[in-house]
């Protein structure tokens, strides 16, 4: 990384004998590397940083051979980045367990094609269609903006663009500029822009647990620790403040920022005003900024409500600096559309003023988002497009029909305590043990035998291992199809062990 692997005194304007003989044969004292080390060739020692190589295969790679000699065909493999190596993606990783028993129906015997309810992509499972009119006046404002939509935007986003955002992020408490926003590759470049932003190697960033697995990834690709504080499923799935409180004061001084994501994705829960008011309280205390992660915005179902923390913060007098990660990918179901933005909400000190200077450095250093997405973003943001306000009021009361009937077949399975989803189109449902005798991934994995319907089990991100999560946004028929196996899978297991234990107090009886 650090000055690349050319000799850095060549220079392409001189011709003289000397730069000549440098590119041809760098002797070691031209080289970025510290003199030491394995050897390179003849007569050329440098070290090679190859903490990727050590890590990936457990020893460092064999000594190059020069090129002019002839090399023998045996395998070589090229290194990684350390970066590269730390981005695991953890459920990708867990969840391959469960992905190898999936079968067509074809190759079972009952039958049954595989049903996800593990879907993370809100289209791909979905026969909710896109809302056309929205995206006519997209394409219609690309052509019409084409000297905008054509050129070279600045790297922070086209400027209209910007000030559409800011509007749409701003409150009466509080208005934000175009200059506060960054205009993102989907909500996930708002995250990565802002962890860049914050994050040094060694220090440490709260994320909630359980989560999507991106905050962890993205905070420990850059060399971050991953500080992980319970949502709590009893109580509601608030955050654990007196964890957080005891957190902070045994790292504090390392600790950077908190992650809250409102609504959450992971457990379909959505915060009350009071317990963002008290999230917010905890940020102040300990001058920590709060980066929400609010892609599902108002997405929620009555009578819960979708208050943006920025606003809460600013009703509260701007104490607390906000960084909300945002994007269209799920509220208008248009994910493969990339369209994300960070927006900076500074407080009455301005104590975002050098940590924004960053994230436009850092926007700069990167290559910018599609001036074709960029320019769809004002129409999918406007309140006045009536085509767009129908179909929006039309998916929500599709979602609520199909939480209705989810909630009604699950209350009927025996062993398991939904929780109603107030928001996103997830869900976290509980198992009981006492009832069915398995944990989440045992539940998942003969779920999947037995039925070929997945399920993410609960701990894959993070939750305790007595639950799992479904997505809800399914065609009606799939619903009905993955709850009446769920039906059949939970009655035969209850009462299969309903039985073993009669037989137990029968032998104890005996
Ligand atoms: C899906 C999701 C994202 C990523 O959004 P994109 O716009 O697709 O990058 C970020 N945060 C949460 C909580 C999500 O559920």
């Amino acid at each position: 990384m650090e000055g690349g692997n050319r000799p850095k005194n060549v220079n392409k304007e001189t011709s003289n004998t000397e730069t000549e003989t440098t590119m041809m044969m760098p002797s070691s004292s031209n080289l970025p590397f510290t003199p030491k080390g394995e050897s390179y060739g003849a007569d050329i020692n440098v070290q090679f940083h190859n903490a990727a190589t050590s890590t990936v295969s457990g020893k460092s790679a064999p000594p190059r051979k020069p090129l002019h000699q002839e090399v023998k065909p045996e395998s070589w493999v090229v290194p990684t980045s350390t970066k590269a190596i730390r981005a695991v993606n953890p459920v990708t990783f867990a969840f391959s367990r469960l992905a190898d028993k999936v079968k067509l129906g074809s190759q079972r015997t009952d039958g049954k094609n595989p049903i996800s309810l593990a879907n993370g992509d809100p289209r791909s499972a979905s026969d909710f269609g896109p809302c056309t009119e929205a995206m006519k006046a997209s394409v219609h404002s690309m052509i019409r903006d084409a000297q905008q939509s054509l050129g070279y935007a600045n790297a922070c986003g086209v400027s209209s663009v910007r000030k559409a955002i800011a509007e749409h992020h701003s409150y009466p408490e509080h208005r934000i500029e175009a200059r506060n926003v960054i205009v993102t590759n989907g909500c996930s470049g708002a995250l990565e822009l802002a962890f860049n932003a914050l994050l040094d190697p060694g220090c440490g960033v709260l994320i909630p647990q359980p989560s999507i697995p991106m905050y962890e990834m993205m905070a420990e690709s850059v060399g971050a620790t991953v500080v992980k504080y319970k949502l709590q499923m009893d109580c509601n799935w608030e955050c654990d403040l007196e964890f957080l409180h005891t957190a902070m004061q045994h790292c504090g001084n390392k600790i950077r920022a908190i992650v809250v994501n409102n609504p959450s994705s992971a457990t379909g829960a959505v915060f009350s005003q009071l317990h963002i008011v008290q999230l917010l309280e905890f940020a102040r205390i300990y001058r920590l900024p709060i980066i929400a992660d609010e892609v599902f915005g108002d997405m929620t179902y009555a009578p819960s409500q979708f208050f943006p923390i920025a606003q809460v913060a600013a009703q509260l007098g701007r104490q607390v600096p906000v960084i909300t990660a945002n994007g269209l990918s799920k509220q208008l179901m248009i994910p493969g559309w990339r369209a994300g933005w960070v927006t900076f909400h500074d407080n009455v000190h301005g104590s975002l003023r050098e940590l924004q200077a960053g994230a436009v450095r850092l926007a700069e250093l990167g290559p910018g988002v599609s001036t074709l997405t960029q320019c769809a973003i004002p129409q999918l943001l406007s309140k006045s497009n009536e085509g767009l306000n129908g179909w929006k009021s039309r998916l929500q009361t599709s979602l609520e029909r199909q939480i209705v009937f989810l909630m009604t077949k699950l209350s009927m399975c025996d062993g398991l305590v939904p929780m109603a989803p107030q928001g996103t189109y997830y869900t976290m449902v509980k198992i009981k043990y006492s009832v069915l005798g398995m944990d989440d991934w045992e539940f998942a994995s003969r779920l999947l035998d037995e039925e070929n319907l997945i399920v993410l089990p609960g701990s894959a991100l993070g939750a305790p291992n007595n639950a799992f999560r479904i997505s809800f946004h399914l065609p009606q028929r799939s619903l009905y199809e993955a709850t009446t196996r769920l039906y059949n899978f939970c009655q035969r297991h209850a009462s299969e062990r309903r039985e073993a234990m009669d037989t137990l107090v029968e032998f104890a009886m005996i």
